[in-house]
């Protein structure tokens, strides 16, 4: 009997009494006592009615028992559908309507929200709190240590990842075992994890940075995690002298780097530094590297393919690029209107496929026939440049490409301007309707605190570099960026904040 992802992950876990988590508060849990919260997890799902190939959906808080109801889905061969637990219970009808899962796990503090939409579409709804209590615990509680794990096979389905949705509705990326198991295999070995390694893991469990990239690697490599529940600055410094390893999206590093107690000393002990899910500025590589000695190492995925280019363990890490294609992955930058390969240089539409690529969205073959070509190459929706060494640099997304009098823009371009301007913290750039030109280029600046950039001297210095219809029509001043969870910039936010801003 085989089942890829418990035989992996989980199963090893049995002959460890190691620590497998270190909690925020001290505890530790170790990886045959997680084993058995799995089991008695797993008990309970079957106690549900969930069997293979159902849905669970959990909108839970990041705790040890969260995380065995991920081992215990994988163990009952259902599919595991974590939900960020910032979505309002309008947003979970959407999911839920969706999946048509067997169970739906909540916080116990939305539960009465939750109820009607549970009973609407025929989900049975338990509790689990940020302390590991609630009703799915009490359930899992009196269940044997023990579980008989369902077989599987590497092309069944063992997760849905909702996409963030910012186009549309929200898709359900159905993954395989064998596509997050091979991304966790190639990437255990190109960063080298071992079980030596202690993982400091403040990322969230329902993305798949923190769920497939953080945690299958330790797990999958026998390492530990100091598992906390988010990013608390005072935690990180704290804990990290104990850790080897971190995993953060570019936000954790600026917030690192904006603590004077973070020093070379305090960074002394860790190995690798590795920074993905939205774009990290050079300028805070360089930073990072001046005030630690560590160059991060930045690399791309996305929820539909996990990770798909990496900068070197050895060798160059260059800022502002993603890195070569891992290996086993393939990754063209593609005409976006032909689908013809580009050469390096070019700007072009990133495409990807191997064995990481995802099956398709759940119940919408006509966007999975949009975006997976017959051919198995995933149009991710990215537009890139490749160099001469084969290091992609991402330039954004294509829906934010501006398209002004018939030229194209690419916002990167004009950010990267920007964010070397005196007094200018960070930028955003985004088109909006213009009557005239279709769209216009509007520059949304983040003032360094405490200074007034100077917004003459930075149209000049835009004049000076650019073409002139890529010159923003407007330069706005904003206290902040609107960012989501992962610290992707929300642009969509952005566009419609200054879409009447050209009307007539
Ligand atoms: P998600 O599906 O939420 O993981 O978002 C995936 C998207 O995040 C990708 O399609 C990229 O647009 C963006 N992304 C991920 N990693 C990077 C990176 N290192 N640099 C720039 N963009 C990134």
């Amino acid at each position: 009997m085989t089942n890829p992802l418990y035989d992996r992950l989980f199963a090893p876990l049995a002959a460890r009494e190691r620590a497998l988590l270190h909690l925020a508060d001290g505890g530790t849990v170790t990886g045959r006592a997680f084993l058995a919260m799995v089991h008695r997890a797993a008990h309970a799902l079957v106690a549900c009615g969930v069997g293979p190939g159902d849905r669970v959906a959990v909108q839970v808080a990041k705790t040890p028992g969260a995380l065995a109801v991920y081992g215990a889905a994988v163990a009952v061969g259902a599919i595991f559908l974590p939900l960020n637990t910032a979505y309002t219970a309008a947003e979970v009808d959407y999911f839920v309507g969706n999946a048509t899962p067997k169970l739906l796990l909540a916080d116990p503090k939305g539960e009465a929200a939750l109820a009607p939409v549970a009973a609407r579409h025929g989900a049975r709804l338990l509790t689990l709190d940020a302390q590991g209590a609630g009703s799915f615990a009490d359930l899992a509680a009196g269940q044997p240590d023990s579980f008989a794990v369902a077989p599987r096979s590497p092309d069944d389905l063992a997760a849905f990842l909702y996409t963030s949705g910012t186009t549309g509705r929200s898709k359900g990326a159905m993954l395989t075992h064998g596509n997050l198991l091979s991304n966790a295999e190639t990437l255990a070995q190109v960063w080298r994890f071992t079980e030596a390694d202690v993982q400091l893991h403040a990322l969230p469990i329902f993305h798949t940075h923190g769920l497939f990239v953080g945690t299958n690697i330790a797990l999958l490599t026998g390492g530990e995690m100091i598992f906390l529940p988010g990013f608390d600055l005072d935690t990180m410094l704290r804990l990290m002298p104990r850790a080897t390893t971190m995993m953060g999206v570019p936000t954790f590093y600026t917030r690192l780097l904006d603590d004077p107690r973070f020093t070379r000393d305090l960074a002394a002990h860790m190995r690798l530094f590795i920074s993905g899910s939205a774009p990290l500025l050079a300028e805070t590589h360089v930073a990072f590297e001046a005030r630690t000695g560590h160059r991060i190492l930045e690399r791309y995925g996305m929820t539909e393919t996990n990770m798909n280019t990496s900068n070197p363990y050895d060798g160059d890490r260059r800022a502002g690029t993603v890195g070569p294609a891992l290996p086993g992955v393939e990754v063209v930058v593609t005409d976006p209107a032909t689908g013809t390969p580009l050469p390096p240089g070019e700007i072009g539409m990133v495409e990807v496929r191997g064995p990481n690529v995802f099956k398709g969205y759940w119940q919408m073959p006509e966007k999975t026939a949009e975006e997976l070509r017959a051919n198995g190459f995933f149009i991710t929706g990215d537009l890139g440049r490749f160099d001469a060494d084969g290091y992609l640099t991402i330039v954004g997304r294509q829906k934010d490409l501006i398209i002004t009098g018939g030229f194209n823009v690419y916002p990167k371009e004009i950010e990267l301007i920007l964010d070397d301007q005196p007094g200018v913290l960070e930028s955003a750039v985004v088109g909006v309707p213009h009557p005239d030109f279709g769209e216009a280029v509007v520059a949304v600046i983040v003032p360094k605190p405490g200074q007034t950039p100077d917004l003459a001297a930075i149209e000049a210095a835009l004049g000076a570099h650019l073409a002139r219809f890529k010159q923003p029509k407007a330069l706005v001043l904003a206290e902040a960026l609107p960012r989501n969870t992962m610290g992707k910039v929300q642009k969509t936010e952005l566009r419609a904040a200054h879409a009447a801003r050209f009307a007539r």
